[in-house]
């Protein structure tokens, strides 16, 4: 019997968590409810479990044999603050919270491998169970290694998975190098000088110098980057100081976000947005203030690793299932931050066709379920040799 037919034999059970998670999401770095069944659920299969890593994180470790060799397997556990649209017998609980990007599906995914290996130990080594939570911009995986996670759990590799509505059922893919972008939020405060708006020689027009701005910063990506790099620059929002018709305000802030592919590029167009946003200010005598903050690095899979992952896939799901030259995503992902410190690969597993994730009608397919634990028990017992 092979590992996917072995974890159908829980899959009754593992659609019950999911359904169970769904109905009852929390937002990240609140999901006590959530860690807390975790921890649980990992205790009943004799699995040695630590609570409150990185706030209401879960690490659980499992060792077989004598071998020396670490490997780490990452979940996340958030939902998000969004209305559910879904009409489930299991829809979500709570008004404005849902699981709509599936990590209700990731979390019992990996709970289903833990269940799998703590039962047949076919392995030889440690397994640390990561169970991250805030990955929706909270800041989860920053606050696990801010508390330590790879010094008190040391891992010579991780992995870890997002399902795809892209991908079939049993299908997976993955690529070398970077497989999410990096992101960053910005806001440029402007300060002009308020005046009548039938006057404006007596003022300084902080709408007109945002303008401005607005056009320039797009010409960092056309003009200042390589056209063999891939990035997006978008201004979203647009605030000024004055709701009147006939006033000139005396401040605007524009907002936005930059997505890209290496930290180096990131680092090039935050020089560049504060450099033009001040430039254009200053040339008409206002002034800008530029706060880029970098929310998620680029997560860039090890080439060795996702090799692995890729053949791991293979032996599991077959070779026609594995594409292993999957185009990069300009979403992004903070397992990131983990894999600049310990190499690594994330890939993609199939959700079946459907809504995708963020979208209020998507859902989790349980029948992902098997795959994706079978996969992670299988990253286990072909690593831990
Ligand atoms: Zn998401
Ligand atoms: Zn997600």
């Amino acid at each position: 019997m092979n590992t996917i037919q072995n974890i159908r034999k829980f899959h009754e059970d593992l659609t019950a968590f999911r359904q169970d998670l769904h109905a009852h999401p929390e937002l990240g770095l609140e999901e006590y409810r959530t860690a807390g069944l975790v921890a649980q659920k990992l205790r009943s299969f004799g699995i040695e479990v630590h609570e409150g890593v990185g706030k209401t994180g879960v690490v659980g470790v499992l060792r077989a044999g004598s071998g020396h060799r670490k490997i780490g397997l990452r979940a996340d556990m958030d939902a998000l603050p969004m209305q559910e649209e879904n009409d489930l017998p299991y829809k979500s609980t709570i008004a404005h919270k849902m699981h709509a990007c599936g990590h209700d599906g990731h979390t019992t995914m990996l709970l289903g491998a833990a269940q799998y290996l703590a039962q047949t130990k076919k392995f030889n080594g440690t397994v640390h169970f990561i169970f991250q939570p805030g990955e929706e911009g909270a800041g989860g995986a920053q606050a696990m290694l801010q508390d330590d996670l790879f010094t008190r759990f040391p891992c010579d590799a991780i992995f870890g998975m997002h399902n795809s509505p892209e991908l079939e059922i049993g299908e997976f893919r993955i690529n070398h190098g970077p497989i999410m972008a990096g992101g960053a939020f910005f806001d440029i405060a402007i300060t002009g000088l308020g005046a009548h708006a039938s006057r404006p020689e007596t003022g300084i027009d902080p709408i007109v110098v945002g303008a401005q701005i607005v056009l320039a910063l797009q010409t960092i990506l056309s003009r200042n980057i390589t056209a063999f790099e891939s990035a997006s620059l978008s201004v979203t929002r647009v605030e000024s100081s004055s709701s009147a018709y006939n006033v000139i305000p005396h401040h605007v802030v524009l907002g936005g976000t930059v997505r890209c592919f290496s930290n180096e590029i990131m680092e090039f167009i935050k020089k560049r947005v504060t450099e033009i946003s001040q430039g254009i200010a200053s040339s008409h005598g206002a002034e800008a203030k530029v706060d880029f903050k970098v929310i998620f690095v680029p997560t860039v899979n090890n080439k060795e690793k996702s090799d692995f992952f890729a053949e791991t896939a293979k032996i599991l799901l077959g070779e026609r299932n594995v594409k292993t030259n999957a185009k990069k995503l300009m979403g992004s992902e903070d397992f990131g931050f983990m894999l600049e410190h310990i190499e690594g690969a994330y890939g993609m597993i199939g959700n079946g066709k459907g809504f995708s994730p963020h979208h209020p009608n998507y859902n989790f397919n349980d029948e992902a379920i098997p795959y994706g634990a079978a996969l992670y028990a299988k990253l286990v017992e072909n690593f831990l040799t």
